[in-house]
């Protein structure tokens, strides 16, 4: 087993002053690593009847994509306004400063879909809440959430009241 927090990079002050980035992309740059990353993401989750694992743009689509093939389930797009091209189903969520939205496609699951929310980094968890807000609105049965990192410190954890899962914690 790899300690897959040495892959793990971060940048002090991006993409803003104060703020650490955590930049994946030297896991997602190691075939051994990537993989790794992907089974733990995926393990809780193996037994659950997922249909449909919901990707947030946009590195959530790159982990979404193999989490999804592991799973044997397929694969939705969370995506910032104006993307997707067809019919959506928007929701509005406050940041520090002023309002972000995010979409889906509305028929991007049948009814009653069993899904599963990933993303890179589990922060303040508004983006999080708004995904489960968005998925719930699209008629999805959210089972939970996984993460490749969590920032425990900005308590994220607490804006989902669903199972979530997180390999590496900061
Ligand atoms: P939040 O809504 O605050 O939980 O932020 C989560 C979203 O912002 C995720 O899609 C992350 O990719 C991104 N993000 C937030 N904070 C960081 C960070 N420190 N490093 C990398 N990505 C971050």
């Amino acid at each position: 087993m790899l300690d897959l927090y040495s892959f793990i990079a971060d940048v002090a002050d991006f993409p803003e002053p104060g703020i650490v980035f955590k930049d994946i992309t030297p896991l997602l740059a190691n075939s051994e690593a990537f993989l790794q990353a992907i089974e733990e993401m995926a393990a809780p989750f193996l037994k659950n009847d997922i249909d449909i694992v919901v990707g947030i743009e946009s590195r959530g689509f790159l982990l979404a994509g193999s989490i999804a093939e592991r799973i044997g389930a397929g694969v939705g797009l969370v995506r910032k306004p104006g993307k997707l091209p067809r019919k959506t189903i928007s929701v509005t969520y406050d940041l520090e400063y002023g309002t972000d939205s995010l979409e889906i496609h509305e028929d991007a699951f049948a009814s009653g879909a069993n899904v599963l929310i990933v993303d890179d980094v589990l922060a303040t968890g508004g983006t999080l809440a708004a995904s489960n807000e968005l998925i719930a609105k699209a008629g999805g049965r959210v089972v939970g959430a996984t993460m490749l990192i969590e920032l425990s410190a900005l308590e994220g954890r607490a804006r989902f009241d669903g199972r979530l899962h997180a390999v590496l914690t900061y």
